[in-house]
């Protein structure tokens, strides 16, 4: 497997002469296996650029095909997706994997809502792809070619997927966006509404969900995480917002034994000088401590598996 990454952001896009370094699109990865066979997570800014390189790399070879697996549908994720250029391309076949949240809108009309005349000049019936979507829940599917993927339902607030790939005995785990669970109790004896087994209760079942999303990541030779706080700015300003803070993420992954962590989800506000120096920070507030590898994802970076 070859992982590449187009955009490495969360929320919007930032563009500008603070973020060249690391860079300033949106979520989208780029999964290569060695047939050349291509998955596709996300549909962020990102993919504008995935779909340029494809109109150089694969449509020379024959119409395009590939699977994007969509971890959500929030608009930092899906909003490249009318930039695309494949999508405009007679032959290419596309199929879309996704979580819904609500059932009264299927993932076309969510993904496919962004091209209607009221915000973009071109709808979705005026594309040339052959696109079919399907709705993707906690599951195990054989992907063929002798890809294992299997999905876990993370903490946001949508549903949203972290993705566990494994082939020839490697294994590339996502899991953005994403927090820890936690006790939704009062824990506090003189909190209104306390109720001591309800507080032991939901502390016990956070702790279990939070070991099944370590279980999920176990052995992992790459794992990319969201990590758009510090734990500072985490807590309590930013709960229940869905990201975690990169001590959290750089916890459990060193728990699930993973090998190669890269911190993603980046907040736009962070620069690339601020950046740098988190990632020194971090490496060396482990050094000695874990064997993992540890990194801030950058646009443009490729990790062969
Ligand atoms: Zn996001
Ligand atoms: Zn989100």
């Amino acid at each position: 497997m070859k992982v590449k990454l187009w955009g490495v952001r969360g929320s919007i896009p930032c563009p500008g002469p603070e973020t060249v370094k690391y860079g300033g699109n949106t979520a989208c990865i780029e999964i290569r296996f060695d047939n050349d066979r291509l998955i596709i997570i996300d549909a962020g800014s990102g993919i504008r650029n995935l779909g340029n390189y494809m109109m150089q790399h694969d449509l020379p070879k024959g119409p395009m095909k590939t699977e994007i697996f969509m971890t959500h549908t929030h608009w930092d994720h899906i909003m490249g997706f009318p930039f695309f250029t494949p999508i405009y391309i007679p032959g290419t076949k596309l199929e879309i994997y996704g979580p819904v949240t609500y059932e009264d809108e299927g993932l076309d009309t969510i993904m496919g809502g962004q091209l209607r005349y009221r915000y973009f000049p071109i709808t979705q019936a005026e594309l040339s792809a052959d696109i079919r979507y399907h709705q993707l829940k906690e599951c195990v599917m054989d992907l063929g070619d002798g890809i294992k993927l299997t999905t876990k339902y993370l903490n946001h607030p949508i549903l949203c997927l972290g993705y566990r790939f494994e082939h020839k005995g490697k294994i590339f785990c996502t899991a953005y966006d994403t927090e820890p669970f936690r006790n939704l109790f009062p824990t506090d004896p003189d909190a209104p509404g306390y109720d001591e087994s309800a507080a032991l209760e939901g502390e016990e079942i956070a702790g279990e969900e939070n070991q099944k999303i370590r279980n999920f990541f176990k052995g992992a030779d790459l794992l990319i995480h969201d990590s758009q706080y510090t734990q500072k700015e985490y807590l309590p300003a930013k709960l229940g917002w869905g990201h975690s803070s990169f001590e959290h993420t750089i916890n459990t992954a060193h728990k699930a034994g993973v090998k190669k962590l890269l911190l993603f989800h980046h907040d736009i506000m962070r620069t690339d000088s601020q950046l740098h120096a988190l990632e020194s920070f971090f490496s060396r507030k482990t050094k000695g401590k874990t064997p993992m590898e540890i990194a801030m994802a950058k646009e443009g970076m490729e990790i062969v598996l």
